[in-house]
């Protein structure tokens, strides 16, 4: 067990950005560091976002925690990620859906080969390299979405390839500035919830985001 981490985790539950032992559990067992670019590992336990290159980062870990927990993730859920980025919010949502399938699409593709290296070792994650702005129909129906990138509004592709019951989380608003908000599939349509977060992610970039 790595102390800093239990550190970092710690942290987390005291401030209850972590709420549930199965969240908690998940970040002791994936370490954050290998996910951290080398010349950036000494802030690898720091509460912030920190550049992966490419323009692109990693989510403050009580980001990751929060869309975590907002999941509202099953065992067996089957989860797309839209921003793979360094692959930590992956391998994090791979140890709370043990049962489950994680499937995360990313636009770049330096970054797409780099996760994948490192997400070889969570056997129930699979990565894509594409436009996740459209979602991942081949694979869909999905019972969760989470996008790790801001979005003007949550795309018609991930709505229609929500499963009955089905949860999104995403952070929506302008480019620099979003609110998370969860949006959950009823027998009746879809419920939209502001989750009170104001945030900054970078942009997803696509054809049914945000032009670059
Ligand atoms: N989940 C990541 C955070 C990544 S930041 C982590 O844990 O490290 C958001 C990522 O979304 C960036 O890597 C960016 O390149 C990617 N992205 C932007 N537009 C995208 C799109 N249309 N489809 C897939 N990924 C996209």
């Amino acid at each position: 067990m790595n102390e800093k981490n239990e550190d970092l985790v710690n942290y987390l539950v005291e401030r209850e950005f972590i709420r549930s032992s199965k969240v908690e559990k998940a970040f002791l067992d994936v370490d954050r560091a290998n996910f951290v670019p080398e010349e950036l590992k000494n802030y690898s336990y720091t509460d912030r976002p920190l550049g992966i290159g490419e323009g692109q980062t990693i989510s403050a870990p009580h980001m990751v925690a929060m869309q975590t927990e907002f999941l509202l993730l099953e065992k067996d859920s089957k989860v797309l990620e839209v921003g793979t980025g360094s692959g930590y919010q992956a391998a994090i949502l791979s140890r709370v859906v043990e049962e489950g399938e994680v499937h995360t699409i990313e636009l770049i593709k330096e970054l797409h080969e780099k996760s994948s290296e490192k997400l070889c070792e969570y056997p129930n994650v699979f990565t894509y390299l594409g436009d996740g702005s459209r979602g991942l129909p081949s694979k869909a129906p999905f019972n969760r979405i989470v996008s790790t990138g801001g979005v003007p509004e949550v795309p018609a592709s991930w709505v229609s390839q929500l499963s009955k019951e089905g949860v999104i989380v995403a952070p929506v608003g302008e480019k620099y500035h979003q609110r998370l908000k969860r949006y959950r599939r009823t027998g009746f349509g879809i419920d939209e919830e502001d989750l009170n977060v104001p945030c900054i992610f970078v942009p997803i970039i696509g054809k049914d985001a945000f032009s670059d």
